[in-house]
């Protein structure tokens, strides 16, 4: 994708490229790193982000130097450019453990990274880190710096709204409450697995539509919540 995202940038500002933020380590977000860099930008990402891709991958090779970071930060960081300050802040074990959101103040944007799945199902990366708690309170953090007015840009799907998001958190906190009262009664996980019912509102909405079904999300609620 970087060549595309660098003729897109260039159709707007003939200026240099100078800063890449990663919202996260994941390839679809963060393969573009090395073209980046070699285009002239500068790559900030949270600390697990460049712990995850300085580390060995896995087929066993390195990425070269210029895929990774030079900026890191633990919690949070403004970058004042263009004009206006992009906040950027660190939401602990949500959809990794090196998730950041982007607040663009003045351009009123907001770029959630995979915290936030436009109509779907999250993918909950369990094994880098993420939880069903923390993404649920990744978004919560995001629809607190944001207003009626504001463009959200999501890791996924189409570019969305403050309505369309709250709608996603309640369909977070829908399943939460239903998947957790299966564990609290000792179901098993074939038992939630199969139980469509858990999900059924959600399913009904097309929420399982895309590259995490409903039985999928089912299993990360039920994995992620019995751990917690
Ligand atoms: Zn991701």
């Amino acid at each position: 994708m970087s060549k595309k995202i660098l003729t897109a940038i260039k159709s707007f500002s003939n200026k240099p490229l100078r800063f890449l933020v990663n919202t996260h380590y994941h390839g679809d977000h963060s393969g573009g790193n090395e073209n980046m860099t070699k285009a002239g930008a500068t790559i900030i990402a949270h600390d697990n982000v460049k712990k995850r891709l300085e580390a060995k991958q896995r087929d066993g090779s390195f990425n070269p130097k210029e895929a990774l970071p030079v900026i890191t930060f633990n919690d949070k960081l403004n970058i004042t450019i263009n004009d206006e300050t992009i906040a950027v802040f660190h939401v602990a074990n949500a959809h990794t453990d090196g998730d950041a959101l982007l607040y663009f103040t003045k351009s009123n944007v907001l770029h959630t990274g995979d915290t936030y799945f436009n109509g779907r199902y999250p993918y909950i990366d369990i094994n880098s880190g993420g939880t069903v708690n923390g993404y649920i309170e990744a978004v919560k953090r995001g629809l607190m710096v944001i207003d009626e007015d504001t463009q959200i840009i999501p890791g996924h799907g189409k570019l969305s709204n403050k309505e369309d998001y709250k709608r996603f958190l309640k369909m977070l906190e829908a399943l939460r409450t239903n998947i957790q009262k299966e564990i609290d009664e000792g179901k098993t996980e074939d038992e939630v697995k199969a139980n469509t019912s858990l999900t059924k509102t959600y399913d009904d909405l097309g929420f399982g539509t895309g590259f995490i079904n409903s039985e999928k999300i089912r299993l990360t609620f039920y994995k992620s919540l019995r751990e917690e």
